[in-house]
């Protein structure tokens, strides 16, 4: 069987961002950039007062000088500044020619307003002027691929002029969860039926990371049912399934996805839960469709989708394929260890102590959703059979 790590190098090598879109700045946020950007401005584009206050020589040195004119924000000044006199200014506004450097109102004396008296007379040349061109210059790089674009770029972008952008889409998705036991979660289940909570929890999952996901309904145990909905969720850019990849009589999901053409990568990987895990890829006719098989137990899909769902939703999003980010936090208590699967448990990460620590919840296994709410950490227990004393460090996936 497959450990994770051979896992993530497999999934690695089907990790193809989708093709670039050119989309307006404003629905660019979170998405990862696709060119180059250079700016075709100097920022800023003239020389600016960075405060409110007087425009002046630096040089000069009378106490007293004429106040010859006012620009704001916006305006642009008309006046050169002489010796013997300042034009009062605003953050943001052109600096007169001639003048080089600004006076804080706060180092002024403004009782006369034909004439203001300078606290602080010996400025230094350029003081409170941002030159233009200072933070950047046309023709700089400003961003590169695979950046991911937050606020500060799109206001970056829209600050030289850049109303749409080349971009990595993000990928659609389709959600088919399968077993013929569920039923819709506002039905009342009959004896012998549950009602699908996969369903709502990996729609909360994909809407988390922005990923518009087609939901399918729910799949029949049943061939027919099965292909026709697998060939719709095909269509897609990820089909995501929950159920029906294990080893049971009613685990259809792996032979049917086959025979339509997705070939299999891997199926089940060396860990606890999630271990029935099916991953594929279609190529038809031009399109590219990768294929989830999680397993139907929520807490396994939860813990396969977190481990290899995810990072293949973000590299498909242009990012670079990464394992998931853990970090090392002590063991509140101890915990103790069984098996030759890694566990990745339940765990609650406790930040307010002066040191972080983490608990690792106890748990009825795969099926315990009441001990995954709890939670807002998975704990990455190697395989093994061990006991950790607390204090001693493990390493913890944070889910928020
Ligand atoms: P399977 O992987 O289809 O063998 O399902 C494993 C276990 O997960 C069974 O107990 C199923 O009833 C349960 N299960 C499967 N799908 C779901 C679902 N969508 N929501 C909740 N439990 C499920
Ligand atoms: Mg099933």
């Amino acid at each position: 069987m497959l450990s994770v790590d051979q896992a993530w190098g497999l999934l690695k090598q089907h990790a193809a961002p989708l093709s670039a879109e050119e989309v307006s700045t404003l629905d660019a946020n979170g998405l990862c950039l696709a060119e180059t950007v250079t700016s075709p401005i100097d920022s800023p584009p003239f020389d600016k007062s960075m405060v409110d206050g007087y425009a002046v020589i630096a040089g000069d040195t009378g106490l007293h000088r004429a106040v010859v004119e006012e620009v704001v924000a916006g305006q642009t000044p008309s006046r050169l500044v002489a010796p013997g006199e300042a034009v009062r200014i605003m953050t943001g506004a052109p600096m007169p020619k001639g003048a080089d450097a600004v006076v804080k109102r706060e180092d002024t004396d403004e009782s006369d307003p034909a004439f203001v008296g300078m606290l602080d007379c010996k400025p230094k040349p350029g003081k409170c002027v941002m030159h233009r061109g200072a933070a950047f210059q046309s023709g700089e790089t400003l961003l590169q691929p695979p950046k991911k674009l937050g606020p500060a770029d799109l206001a970056l972008l829209t600050e030289i002029g850049r109303v749409s952008v080349r971009v990595v889409p993000r990928p659609k998705a389709a959600l088919l969860p399968t077993g013929d036991e569920l039923v819709p979660f506002d039905q009342a289940p009959a004896p012998g039926q549950i009602r699908n909570s996969n369903g709502p929890m990996l729609t909360a999952l994909l809407a988390d990371l922005r990923v518009p996901t087609e939901n399918l309904g729910i799949g029949r145990d049943d061939p027919e049912d099965l292909a026709r909905r697998i060939e719709e969720g095909l269509q897609r850019d990820v089909l995501i399934l929950s159920g029906g990849v294990s080893a049971g009589d009613k685990d259809l999901v792996p032979d049917i996805l086959e025979s339509l053409g997705v070939r299999k990568v891997l199926h089940k990987v060396r860990v606890k839960p999630g271990k029935p895990i099916w991953f594929g890829v279609r190529e038809k006719e031009g399109r590219r469709s990768l294929v989830f098989g999680l397993p139907g137990n929520p807490v396994s899909a939860f813990v396969a989708f977190h481990l290899f769902v995810r990072p293949m939703l973000s590299a498909v999003s242009g990012e670079v394929f990464q394992t998931p980010m853990t970090q090392p936090i002590a063991l509140a208590k101890e915990v103790s260890h069984k098996g030759p699967r890694p566990t990745y448990q339940p765990a609650i990460v406790r930040r307010d102590a002066p040191q972080a620590t983490v608990e690792v919840l106890p748990w009825v296994g795969s099926a315990d959703l009441s001990t995954l709410s709890r939670a807002n950490a998975l704990a990455a227990l190697p395989a093994g059979d061990y006991r950790l004393r607390a204090s001693e460090l493990v390493e913890i996936l944070p889910l928020c």
